[in-house]
């Protein structure tokens, strides 16, 4: 039997439950609805106006209802008397096909059909910055290579701690914490977990990074690009494959990397599907100033620009940095925590599929010679060339349904003509004088 969220109201004295969902532009949808109250909406679900939200609906569609998942239960650390709740979309009785975590539930059967489960966990890179948006919070943090910077990482001790205590105490698993590449960047890791349950936890961890930070007069983004001539906000996403007998599917003992023909062949359906999966990993305008960058002023931008694949390089789009684990360098801070995860599943069960093979891994450092690297894919240069992609995607429209990718790349066709309407300073400059 469900778990019933009333009674775990009474006995945890939550007040409040924030029934939520993520919508197409990841952006969070709740209603906060008091315990007295919940019991009913357990049943029915909440009720919302699908076009106030970006999941490609008409006024005139009847009310959609976010039936609660109790198994995503929250507590909130630093307000326990609220609890968040990822919920399900359902519209006249039948799930809302392109909700992202019903996209997400229905990538999860698809592989535990073909007999496997996958594994993840995601590095949600993030900036401290002034509430206003425009700088970085810390003054102090200047250096040229700030990387694992004692000094900065300590200023920022408060906030730090209290996002990792908060961690500690769900049970997430929290091994560390550092100063990133960028001033004013860091990132927190959490152990990895079942899909569904990793895109929950990185939902909730941005909410709650983004509440902690403002708690301490800071803010918080995960904007891909904020500070041009700094590293962006990554979000690499580590995967493995499980079968039901809890077997690592991408082991290989005897292969150079630990991987197995099973793994390669994941990899390859990764790397087939890379420019339209773009779309989803590199969902905004902002995205793309973060792949394909110039050089920044600590070295690198450990953003990948090619479709490649290495051992334990981190110049390339794929590292192996252990045996039977992928870690896709890809995504970036504004990926719908759900999207990302159907996307990598999705794309790597083609793979397995039609036993897509990935070529040979580059051993070269892609930023100094990626010149070198005769025939390998490069990266979209913006959104609406990622969106193309991703609507011409044979395999992700198979994987996710015509329709719902329809849904997205309508919505993002809008959001690029949207800010083509933007005239800016740079095209004044390069052509008032034309
Ligand atoms: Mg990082």
């Amino acid at each position: 039997m469900a778990t019933d969220l009333g009674k775990v109201a009474k006995d945890r004295g939550i007040r409040y439950f924030l029934i939520s969902f993520t919508d197409l532009f990841g952006v969070q949808r709740s209603k906060l609805v008091p315990a007295s109250a919940i019991a009913g909406m357990q049943k029915t679900g909440a009720g919302f106006a699908g076009f106030a939200t970006h999941l490609d609906m008409t006024p005139a569609y009847p009310d959609l209802f976010a039936v609660p998942d109790p198994d995503s239960l929250i507590q909130l650390p630093w307000k326990p008397e609220v609890a968040w709740v990822a919920s399900d979309l359902v519209m006249d009785g039948a799930p809302v096909e392109q909700a992202p975590r019903v996209v997400l539930k229905n990538a999860v059967k698809a592989a535990a059909d073909a007999g496997y489960r996958m594994k993840s966990g995601v590095e949600a890179e993030f900036f401290l910055i002034t509430p206003d948006g425009e700088a970085i919070s810390d003054p102090a943090d200047l250096q040229a290579k700030p990387c694992y910077d004692q000094s900065a990482l300590m200023r920022r001790y408060e906030v730090v701690t209290t996002i990792c205590d908060a961690m500690e105490s769900l049970g997430w698993g929290p091994y560390q914490n550092d100063h990133e590449d960028a001033n004013g960047q860091f990132e927190m890791n959490w152990d990895y977990g079942d899909c569904l349950e990793t895109a929950d936890r990185h939902t909730f961890f941005k909410i709650m990074t983004k509440a902690i930070a403002e708690n301490h007069g800071l803010r918080a983004t995960f904007m891909p690009k904020p500070f041009l001539h700094l590293t962006g906000n990554g979000c690499h996403c580590h995967a493995s494959l499980w079968d039901k007998t809890g077997k690592k599917c991408l082991f290989d003992g005897d292969d150079e990397h630990g991987m197995s023909p099973l793994a390669y062949n994941f990899l390859g359906g990764v790397l087939h599907s890379a420019e339209a999966l773009c779309a989803l990993f590199n969902p905004t305008v902002n995205s793309y100033k973060r792949i394909n960058a110039p050089r920044t002023t600590s070295g690198a931008t450990w953003a990948p620009n090619t479709v490649t694949y290495g051992g334990n390089n981190r110049t390339h789009m794929v590292r192996i940095p252990d045996a039977g684990r992928f870690e896709f360098r890809l995504m970036d801070g504004a990926a719908n925590p759900y999207l990302l995860q159907a996307g990598v599943l999705a794309a790597g069960l083609e793979g397995i599929t039609n036993q897509r093979d990935p070529g040979k891994r580059l051993d070269i450092d892609m930023y100094a010679e990626g010149h070198k690297a005769r025939g390998a894919k490069k990266l979209p240069l913006n959104m609406l060339d990622a969106v193309r992609k991703l609507d011409r995607s044979r395999e992700l429209n198979e994987a996710f349904g015509r329709e719902n990718v329809q849904s997205y790349v309508k919505l993002k066709m809008i959001e690029w003509n949207n800010f083509c309407q933007h005239l800016t300073q740079w095209e004044r400059d390069q052509t008032l004088d034309c």
